[in-house]
């Protein structure tokens, strides 16, 4: 029984086949793997018309041309091969940098031998198998995420690929905004017969959900009309819509409204800034809400929606981040949800996106095998202090949100570029399409993949690779997104994490007499951050000094040989202004730092270390190895010549 390992934080049997493993143990398994396959695709070729002769006769492999090209390709690969050798050590788990670890075997394995039928998932006719799949890909995250996912039930969710979770954000941003502005354009192509809002306000501040049912109705009256109306009102309201106008020509005709704004954490992901300069917003529409402990302060967010409310200053949509790029915190997901539907009481509707690019998978720990919703006791079973009470609220009210973006190439273990966007009711995603949808047939589960075997009707690339999908597909299958099976390695990363933290505050205090150390936020999840300063300084600028120089040991350099280094971790920076005077003061404290010298050249925000821990083999029970024990060690001996030197 899984639970019986993670309940005591060992290692799983099971995960030591999902990867190829530290010292590649499992190469037999890959290799034999991937040659299979590759026999496979070669007589998948043969078997199409065998009857048509040999291209490429035996002679024409004597030809020095033909040696020629083979040596200089050979010679090529050989240098390339020799090159990558100067890689980071993802696979490691002396690696507790960036996110990103060993890659999942069924995925990597999917992609290779996906890759010479080379798939192109822009749509059917280019990919008939891995289409498919990348709609069940979107089920599959809809389930995990409490999401309705089956296509039989007319609200279901509906998700695709991207190359990341950048792409994924940004077609959260699309979608709002089509959205938001859709009832806008009924209303000035005056439809008849609908019953729509009654002036331009309450049309762009109409909730998501009372949106999709607008335009629910009007996708079911064009189906009455008969086919001259329908083209003439299509054609009419088609005009009216932003996607037409721009944003330009769409508020020069409705005047009385303001450009509205995104409301997202400051600690938000840059792909927000970018997102909001590609769209044409411009970066002063992203309004960035102060945090708490690097979670969402929920009352700025209420006094934010106050003044907006106030000012008629329209809001596309409320931000909420699960599992922040550089702590991993958890914001307040079901606070911002509530809000969102008690401003949509009071008349200003706007969406809400779960940025958990991150820490989407995480939502599998959360998830029993039939799909229900685990309760905090279970989950909480052999964790020292995860999920808090804050944590398990947020993902339980996933569900209720109304877009989520996950990276299956971060905690998913699968190799870049996969992110995903799912949103809760696919019927809204009509509202994307380059080409007229007007016939909204989408209550059967046929139905609903022929819509979007044209995937590249609805999503912001064109042209995409099914080999990528097809490893996310087969790793879902393999490992279904819940807590006995995918949410071993979540768990695993948790574990290791709190064990991580335990070690952290053990070193903090065996170094006292040298070093301030401190975890400065309790981790949500499993990104944990250490701050450190010599005894006796008090100054930021050479605090950060210090801690650069503890970082040029544990990054990567490319002039030296891979083997020097003993650990690879990474920095992050806390910035007064992102964590608040109150905040910054603990911290300061804590460390024996002035809060006078923030101002100085150089200490304008303090550097810290952090570390991602997402390798599954942190802590080898069988060998009596910690990983996480030898880290601190390596740090306890920098520190030392640091301040020797
Ligand atoms: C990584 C990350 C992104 C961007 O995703 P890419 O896959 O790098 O494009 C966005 N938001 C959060 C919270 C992230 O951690």
């Amino acid at each position: 029984m899984p639970s019986q390992h993670t309940a005591t934080g060992s290692r799983p049997p099971m995960l030591d086949a999902c990867f190829l493993g530290p010292y590649a143990e499992n190469d037999n398994l890959l290799e034999k793997l991937v040659v299979e396959f590759l026999r496979d695709h070669v007589y998948w070729r043969r078997n199409f018309h065998p009857e048509d002769p040999i291209a490429i006769g035996t002679h024409a492999a004597h030809h020095p041309d033909y040696l020629a090209f083979a040596a200089r390709m050979r010679r090529e690969l050989h240098q390339l091969s020799a090159a990558l050798k100067k890689s980071v050590p993802f696979h490691s788990p002396r690696y507790i940098g960036h996110m990103a670890s060993d890659l999942l075997l069924p995925g990597l394995v999917a992609q290779i031998l996906t890759l010479p039928y080379n798939p192109n998932n822009v749509s059917e006719d280019a990919a008939p198998v891995t289409v498919d799949m990348e709609v069940q890909v979107g089920l599959q995250l809809a389930r995990m995420l409490g999401y309705a996912h089956d296509p039989a039930q007319p609200e279901c969710a509906f998700g695709h690929l991207t190359s990341g979770g950048t792409v994924a954000n940004y077609q959260a941003l699309r979608l709002a905004l089509a959205l938001k502005a859709f009832p806008v354009a009924l209303r000035a192509a005056d439809v008849p017969e609908l019953t729509l809002p009654e002036d331009d306000w309450s049309a762009f501040n109409l909730s998501p959900s009372a949106s999709i049912a607008l335009y629910a109705q009007w996708q079911h009256w064009l189906t009455q009309a008969t086919a001259a109306e329908r083209r003439h009102w299509q054609m009419r309201v088609s005009d009216a819509r932003i996607e037409q106008s721009g944003l330009v020509g769409f508020f020069a005709k409705h005047s009385s409204l303001k450009v509205p704004k995104v409301l997202a954490p400051i600690t938000a992901h840059y792909s927000w800034s970018k997102g909001c300069k590609l769209l044409g917003l411009g970066r002063d529409q992203l309004a960035l809400l102060p945090e708490r402990g690097m979670r969402t302060d929920v009352d700025a967010l209420e006094t934010t929606l106050e003044r907006c409310l106030r000012e008629r200053q329209p809001v596309l949509l409320a931000v909420a981040v699960l599992g922040t790029t550089e702590y991993g915190t958890v914001d307040p997901i079901d606070a911002v949800v509530s809000a969102r539907d008690r401003f949509a009481a009071r008349g200003m509707g706007f969406g809400v996106h779960v940025d958990a690019a991150w820490g989407g998978y995480l939502a599998t720990l959360f998830r029993n095998e039939d799909g229900s919703l685990r309760t905090r006791e279970a989950v909480a079973m052999g964790f020292q202090q995860f999920p808090s009470v804050d944590v398990y609220n947020a993902v339980a009210a996933l569900g209720q949100t109304d877009s989520v973006t996950v990276d299956p190439h971060k905690l998913g273990y699968l190799p870049y570029g996969a992110g995903a966007f799912i949103c809760r009711d696919h019927r809204a995603v009509g509202l994307l399409a380059e080409a007229a949808d007007y016939v909204f047939h989408a209550d059967t589960p046929k139905d609903y993949l022929n819509r979007y075997r044209s995937l590249g009707q609805f999503i912001p690339e064109g042209s995409k690779s099914g080999a990528s999908v097809a490893g996310v597909y087969v790793t879902h299958k393999v490992l279904p997104l819940d807590h006995a099976h995918f949410g071993l390695l979540p768990a695993n990363t948790i574990h290791h994490a709190e064990a991580f933290h335990a070690r952290a505050l053990q070193f903090a205090k065996a170094m006292a007499a040298v070093v301030h150390v401190m975890v400065p936020f309790v981790p949500d999840s499993n990104l944990v951050c250490v701050a450190l300063n010599p005894v006796g300084n008090h100054r930021v600028a050479t605090a950060n000094t210090f801690v650069r120089h503890l970082h040029d040991e544990l990054r990567c350099d490319p002039s030296r040989p891979l083997q020097d280094k003993q650990f690879f971790g990474s920095v992050t920076t806390l910035r007064p202004d992102v964590l608040g005077d109150a905040e910054t003061q603990r911290i300061l404290d804590a460390l024996g730092l002035d809060m006078a010298s923030l101002g100085e050249e150089g200490g304008d925000r303090l550097t810290i270390l952090r570390h991602t821990l997402m390798n599954p083999y942190l802590i080898d029970a069988e060998n009596g190895v910690s990983y996480i024990d030898m880290y601190f060690e390596h740090l306890a001996t920098q520190v030392q010549r640091l301040l020797a030197g």
